[in-house]
């Protein structure tokens, strides 16, 4: 058995369990679960864990600022370092 957590289409969001992942995907497709908020069959899976890794987001972060050739050079710090 696994347990999912399932938003209906209104946003309300209830765990339900399965037998397996599969057993989702008829479910779902068959509208065979309902939300028991609303009734509403049209469920998708909800998020599962409360923060979700950035790393695996689609968009990309900009470079750094300091990704510069020019600012390697400069730093204040260098030759300053006292063992
Ligand atoms: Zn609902």
């Amino acid at each position: 058995m696994i347990r999912y957590s399932v938003q209906c289409s209104k946003g309300h969001v209830f765990d339900e369990w399965f037998d397996n992942m599969a057993d989702y995907d008829v479910k779902s497709a068959d509208h065979a679960i309902a939300c028991p908020d609303c009734g509403d069959t049209h469920v998708s899976k909800a998020l599962m864990a409360p923060s979700i890794g950035k790393s695996n987001g689609a968009r990309e972060l900009p470079p750094p600022a300091c990704g510069t050739p020019s600012a390697c050079g400069g730093c204040p710090m260098a030759g300053h370092v006292h063992g």
